[in-house]
């Protein structure tokens, strides 16, 4: 080419000022330069499309839609190709040598008013086009635009000077970026580094991508596409491939939205949890795109912390390419995003439960940990989450679980409040005293297996206005209800209570004959503000140290043969009623999983047995 037809261009100042600041910038994300770079291509080829639905006259109209990147080490130079719309003379001029555009334009305001740290200011934007000077010291764009007979040109800058444009014969449609990379930025000649770099940010890009005429991109944007037109084996692939999993998807979620956020999600729950396995921890793994060009695999504060077992795509049209992971962090269109997958994650689960209650008591078998954090952490969800947990109770069969829904529906007339009980097995509650006087009412009693559990519940607190009660507590206030069989009298019970009371001193709070013991002497209940038998046995495990008064209040049963015996013997034999009240309380501490030390039981147990060998 004769010097002649190489026209020299100054860069507009506003242009020249955001090149040095890319160029001279210390910004260490410089391998988003590709991302950008593959978008503008991508983007470009989308504009194609449409123009092909109006315009007949096409420069090349044939030409595959693709991007073709190409690494050559030993030139140390990287080209992104694209068949998109391409640029005339003009338009680069206008496109790449002035501030007419969106993207640049914030940048360089947001830059103005910061007044602060340029570097930092790279980082929150994408800077688009110009950020290939983050990396390469000359870079030449050759395009050639779809209108026919509008010729080639090579635009060439070493991103300080200014730029020059010449014409370039048998350009192709669409634009060629060659980027001689600068020294120390050698590796994104290396298709190795390159290969990973697309593999992690442009994977769903829609057009397919040629890394040295390899496809790269496997995967299409199945999110983008009608659910009908997707098949169970492509939801399969995509979710191993794009999600990096391994298992099958247990379910999944595929919606569009129009209003008010342009939404479009594919998510999936996986069937295997690994931190149940020991994996500890893992990161959300709904990744954030933006017409289909990822903006972060794990944006942070997009869904709500319990969900990160969640894999899968949100793309929302309305999110700028260029947002940065820091901004990102503030924005509210971003949590706007998160809340809307957020609800309809948990309608999902709730219809899926309803659909196939076995599946969902499998899965939930796995997950249970993250709707129960979901509930104490989520506020906004809450009540929804609770519908999502799932228990056996007095009235299923074991092994069967309900959710509160189901307890809820099935609740007595004049029963106010959902009662639930904790311990280690359902052989073990079952056993238990606190549940005789429910069992004889017929009240469904909640089966709590996790330690978690009562946490969850007092967190909860009350469930479709229903206060959840732990039967253990004292003040649960039972019907009356009449029972068989002789009982103490009034007076007698009143002298027995206040022999207990004198007897037990400290130990109890009170002492009184209660309504809810059927087949058991006395019962120990746990004042509402202290600590479950689960909690302690926690603080037990976490400090050896840990002791914690048990104070109960004791119920007895005027009704038990024992209690009525032991009326008599506190006058005929106060010395053994001693012992037997005292043995009394034991058992029932035994009974309530609240006996720390034993010692001193078993030394009276020995005394009561001789005793009564005479
Ligand atoms: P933005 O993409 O945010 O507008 P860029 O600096 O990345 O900013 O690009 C500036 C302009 O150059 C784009 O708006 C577009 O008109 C044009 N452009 C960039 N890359 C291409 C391409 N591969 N094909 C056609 N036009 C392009």
């Amino acid at each position: 080419m004769s010097e002649s037809t190489v026209e020299k261009h100054a860069f507009q100042a506003e242009i020249q000022q955001l090149l040095d600041l890319v160029v001279h910038s210390l910004y260490t994300d410089k391998e988003i330069f590709l991302r950008e770079l593959i978008s503008n291509a991508s983007d470009s080829m989308e504009k194609l499309r449409h123009i092909e639905s109006t315009e007949k006259d096409i420069h090349q109209a044939g030409a595959e839609l693709e991007i073709r990147i190409t690494t050559d080490e030993e030139a140390g130079t990287i080209t992104i190709e694209d068949r998109g719309i391409g640029m005339s003379h003009d338009e680069l001029v206008e496109n790449l040598g002035t501030i007419a555009h969106s993207g640049t334009k914030a940048f360089l305001k947001a830059m103005k008013e910061s007044g602060g740290s340029p570097a930092n200011m790279i980082g929150q934007f994408g800077v688009g086009f110009y950020s290939a000077f983050m990396v390469a010291d000359k870079v030449s764009v050759t395009s050639h635009s779809w209108r026919v007979g509008t010729g080639g040109n090579t635009w060439t800058s070493d991103g300080t000077s200014g730029y020059e444009i010449e014409p370039a014969e048998n350009a192709d449609r669409g634009a060629k970026l060659t980027l001689h990379l600068k020294e120390d930025c050698k590796d994104f000649a290396k298709e190795y580094t390159v290969k990973g770099l697309i593999e992690r940010y442009s994977n769903f890009v829609g057009f397919p991508i040629f890394l040295n005429g390899t496809r790269v991109n496997e995967v299409e944007a199945l999110w983008l596409k009608n659910k009908s037109e997707v098949t169970d084996e492509q939801y399969k692939a995509f979710y191993q491939f794009a999600c990096k999993a391994f298992d099958e998807p247990a379910y999944r979620l595929h919606f569009s939205a129009d209003a008010p956020l342009a939404i479009n999600a594919l998510v999936f729950a996986p069937s295997e949890n690994p931190e149940r396995m020991g994996f500890g921890k893992v990161d959300g793994g709904i990744a954030l795109y933006s017409r289909k060009v990822m903006i972060d695999p794990s944006p942070k504060d997009m869904l709500p912390e319990w969900m990160r077992f969640m894999k899968g795509v949100v793309d929302s049209a309305d999110i700028p390419l260029n947002i940065s992971r820091e901004s990102m962090q503030d924005s509210a269109l971003v949590r706007k995003i998160g809340t809307v997958i957020s609800k309809r994650v948990i309608k999902m689960f709730e219809k899926e439960a309803e659909g196939d209650p076995e599946k969902y008591r499998g899965f939930y078998q796995k997950f249970d940990r993250f709707f129960k954090e979901g509930v104490v952490t989520d506020y906004a969800n809450r009540e929804q989450l609770a519908k999502l947990l799932r228990y056996e109770s007095s009235l299923t069969d074991p092994g069967s679980v309900c959710g509160l829904t189901d307890y809820v529906s099935r609740m007595k007339d004049g029963q106010e409040e959902i009662y639930y009980l904790a311990g280690a097995g359902r052989e073990q509650i079952e056993s238990s005293p606190y549940l005789e006087a429910f069992k004889a009412r017929g009240l469904e009693v909640i089966y709590f297996f996790d330690a978690a559990d009562e946490y969850v519940a007092d967190s909860l607190a009350e469930f479709d206005g229903k206060k959840l009660v732990s039967v253990r507590h004292g003040g649960v206030d039972l019907a009356d209800q009449d029972v068989d069989g002789d009982a103490l009298g009034e007076e007698e019970t009143k002298e027995l209570c206040e022999f207990l009371k004198t007897e037990l001193g400290d130990k109890v709070t009170s002492v009184a004959p209660g309504k809810r013991l059927v087949d058991s002497p006395v019962i120990a209940l746990v004042p509402t503000d202290g600590l479950s038998p689960q909690m302690r046995q926690m603080m037990k495990a976490m400090d050896e140290n840990f002791k914690d008064e048990v104070k109960v209040e004791l119920e007895i049963n005027p009704r038990h043969p024992l209690v009525k015996k032991l009326a008599e013997s506190s006058k005929a034999n106060p010395d053994v009623a001693k012992l037997v009240s005292q043995q009394l309380l034991d058992n029932a501490l035994i009974s309530a999983g609240l006996l720390d030390d034993a010692r001193e039981t078993v030394r009276r147990m020995n005394e009561l047995m001789q005793k009564a060998m005479g």
